[in-house]
């Protein structure tokens, strides 16, 4: 069989017929799954030529397209006889290794858990098309060792040239002359006079190996014993391993160690991180450790670099690979060894497309590698901590503080009894007398602080002053959110947005139109005035975008450019800011608001982690919590450090309402383009809903977001108790109930956001 090339279409019917997708493949055929959402692998018939075997990527037709999928091999479940004759014949194959039969596991699994077409999930997986065809040669300048031309005027510009392209290097044109500072005429004059040779080479990733066996640095004895405890794991097939320890602990020092007792073994290490836009630092400290970078996998890779990386992935050069969720569906074909980091983060979950749990989604996928996973955090999810108590994880801790630095001690401020004042300059504030002094005190130290308040803009409701006109989006149940920089009311659900009118639309008052409650941008205005002295950073997904400028920032921060820092949930991750010793948060009770069943252990995790910031070198750090409910158990747990207490509590009522993670969830919504039709398949799926013992279907009720981007949504819940077949129960359920096809059932295993 040829290689693939763009224009072998077949010559048979275009027609496909999917009650095909299910014959045991015979000689001459193959099963090939397609990277859509279709109910599963499809049977064609392969041509003279090398054998398919499973794994191979292949070209095969679909309806008038030619797409690449996987040679696969899930057992028939029954046979159609279909004469090999009548069937398409694969295209073409491609020249890569096959996709492992783990992976190929994986994806079947993962489509099973979450009701997903295994197709869909392949896609993830062959998620950079271009990466598939073999990369372009590129045209390079080298100096080969030759003896220059007797007759060669030898200009100081050519010798600067020469002298730059004498390491061996190959160069572009344009980088060689920048380098000797000249002309790029100068490089083309050297290559016309064959001093210079132009070479293709073919473009790839990485530029240098981890090493494992450098010197990492000396390890304290609770770290050593961690780090050795993981490390001889990762000879011992399949594990997981919880590591808790306080935020500068050295979770990350002692999991390297691990990382390198996986590529001493020769195998494949993928990290997965939360917010890798945001990972510069953790990038150096591995560059440090290993003596080059890693393979990077995020959305925010051009697609020329998300090809060179998912090649030497797929051709197994990529020796470590850190990522975002989406890195865990790669085709490593040695993958020995993964650390998510952070575990209890929710950006782990993947909320739309297939939807899934990442950490969880890793677990799986080590267990079906026979490797290690190591779950790294300094507030475990309960879920984790449910398993160590259980048996299934095991649990390592680091106790201390890294360098005898002290924890940060917290204290409340409660707002009931000493409220921001109103300023007779600012007019109304956000920073209650308590907080305020505290930061003076910083400032006067020379130190630096945090302001913490999770939201975007300035203002998360605009009103109309004379008529209470509420600006709301008209595609979704949300208030538009004020952004001064932008000088626009956004939606954050849908990007909607309008520029603030001048007149009330509803009354046409002017000028009548007032922000409520604050936002960054308005809290950056407070810290503005009371303190002018000050050098601000707002530290947001709307100031920082993309990892350069989130580098920048980082930088700014620790070489003391700025001494107060007013950020979201993006500056509470990991970053570790010597000098920043107090961290003020604005609104403790943010969090809280809301039916989610997490609320409670999320605001702690988030608050802990935010206080983590404060103090980490040799200063000690103090935290101040601006909250209502200043007897709320996260308050308390906050203010007394009482982690495992709070745990304990919160882990026992929700084992008493059969609550994850001790019953099973899953969220059916429903979506559809008016209210009426939604309403109209929710009484039909009611109707159809499964009854069992242990089995609890709530609602339908309106999503707590009932329009979304113009369509109306409506959501069950599914409670189950953990031995039912949830998956089996929820399929049946579906598959019971026709709906029109404007009305889009989805379901969320798992749920972590209940909008
Ligand atoms: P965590 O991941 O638990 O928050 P880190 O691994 O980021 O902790 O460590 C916190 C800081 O302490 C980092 O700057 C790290 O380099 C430093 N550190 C931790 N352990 C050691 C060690 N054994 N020797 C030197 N520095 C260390
Ligand atoms: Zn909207």
């Amino acid at each position: 069989m040829a290689q693939h090339r763009a224009n072998s279409a077949p010559t048979r019917d275009p027609k496909h017929d999917p009650s095909h997708a299910c014959i045991e493949p015979a000689p001459g055929r193959a099963r090939v799954l397609l990277p859509l959402p279709l109910s599963g692998a499809y049977t064609y018939a392969v041509p003279e030529g090398p054998a398919l075997a499973p794994g191979d990527y292949v070209v095969a037709p679909l309806g008038a397209r030619e797409l690449v999928g996987v040679v696969w091999d899930a057992p028939a479940e029954h046979e159609t006889p279909v004469p090999t004759a009548k069937l398409k014949p694969v295209a073409g194959k491609l020249d890569l290794p096959p996709l492992p039969a783990e992976h190929r596991r994986f994806v079947d699994w993962v489509a099973g858990y979450t009701l997903a077409p295994p197709g869909a999930v392949l896609r993830m997986t062959l998620s950079s098309p271009g990466a598939l065809e073999p990369p372009k040669p590129v045209k390079r300048v080298i100096r080969p060792p030759l003896p220059l031309p007797e007759d060669l005027n030898l200009t100081p510009a050519r010798r600067r040239v020469l002298s730059a392209a004498e390491d061996g290097f190959a160069w572009t044109q344009a980088e060689l002359a920048r380098e000797a500072g000249v002309g790029v005429g100068v490089v083309k004059g050297l290559i016309g006079a064959g001093v210079l040779e132009e070479v293709l080479l073919e473009p790839r990733l990485p530029p240098g190996a981890p090493d494992p066996h450098l010197p990492g640095p000396t390890l304290s004895k609770a770290q050593a014993t961690a780090a050795a405890a993981l490390a001889e794991k990762v000879a011992d097939g399949y594990s997981a391993t919880l590591l808790d320890g306080v935020t500068g602990s050295g979770k990350t020092e002692v999991y390297f160690e691990a990382v390198a007792a996986a590529l001493k073994a020769g195998r494949q290490v993928l990290v997965l991180l939360p917010e890798i836009a945001l990972s510069a630092q953790w990038l150096e400290r591995f560059t440090r450790r290993f003596g080059a970078r890693p393979v990077e996998w995020h959305s925010d890779l051009k697609s020329s670099e998300r090809r060179l990386a998912w090649r030497a992935v797929a051709e197994g050069r990529a020796r470590v690979v850190v990522g975002a969720r989406s890195a865990l569906f790669l085709p490593y074909p040695a993958l020995g060894l993964i650390v998510v980091d952070e575990e209890h983060e929710g950006a782990f979950k993947q909320e739309d497309g297939v939807i899934y749990h990442a950490r969880d989604m890793a677990v799986v996928r080590s267990t079906l590698g026979k490797f290690p996973v190591v779950l790294a955090s300094a507030t475990p999810s309960l879920e984790s901590l449910v398993n160590v108590e259980a048996g299934k994880y095991a649990e390592l801790h680091l106790p201390d503080r890294h360098g005898g630095a002290l924890l940060p001690a917290v204290e409340l401020i409660d707002l009931r009894r000493t409220p921001p004042k109103r300023d007779p300059d600012i007019g109304v504030t956000w920073l209650a007398p308590p907080l305020v002094t505290a930061l003076e005190e910083t400032l006067t130290d020379g130190a630096q602080a945090l302001l913490y308040l999770n939201r975007r803009g300035y203002a998360p409701l605009t009103l109309c002053r004379a008529c209470g006109h509420r600006f709301e989006c008209p595609d979704c149940s949300a208030w538009l959110v004020e952004h001064r920089f932008l000088g626009a009311l956004v939606c954050h659900h849908c990007g909607y947005s309008l520029r603030p009118p001048e007149q009330c639309p509803a009354c046409g008052a002017e000028d009548a139109l007032t922000p409520i409650g604050p936002g960054v941008e308005r809290l950056a205005e407070e810290v503005a005035q009371r303190f002018p002295a000050a050098r601000v950073a707002l530290m947001s997904s709307d100031s920082i975008q993309g990892p350069a400028a989130a580098a920048e920032l980082v930088r700014q921060v620790q070489a003391h450019e700025v001494d107060i820092v007013i950020g979201t949930q993006l500056a509470a991750k990991g970053h570790h800011f010597p000098l920043l010793t107090l961290v003020g948060v604005v609104d403790g009770d943010l969090g809280l608001k809301g039916g989610d069943l997490r609320a409670g252990e999320r605001t702690y995790q988030l608050l802990h982690q935010v206080a983590g910031r404060a103090g980490r070198a040799d200063r000690p750090g103090r935290v101040l919590i601006q909250t209502y409910q200043p007897d709320h158990p996260v308050m308390q747990a906050l203010a007394s450090g009482e982690r495992d207490r709070f745990l304990a509590v919160e882990a026992e009522l929700r084992r008493e309402a059969g609550w994850p993670p001790f019953g099973r969830l899953a969220a059916l919504i429903v979506s559809a383009p008016d209210a009426g039709q939604a309403d109209a398949a929710c009484r039909q799926l009611a109707r159809a809903a499964p009854r069992r013992e242990g089995l609890q279907v709530l609602g339908p009720a309106e999503a707590p977001m009932a329009v979304l981007r113009g369509r109306h949504r409506r959501r069950f819940l599914v409670k189950a108790r953990r031995e039912l077949p949830l998956q089996q129960l929820l399929r049946s359920w579906l598959g019971s109930v026709k709906l029109p096809s404007a009305v889009k059932p989805y379901v969320d295993i798992d749920p972590y956001s209940f909008w």
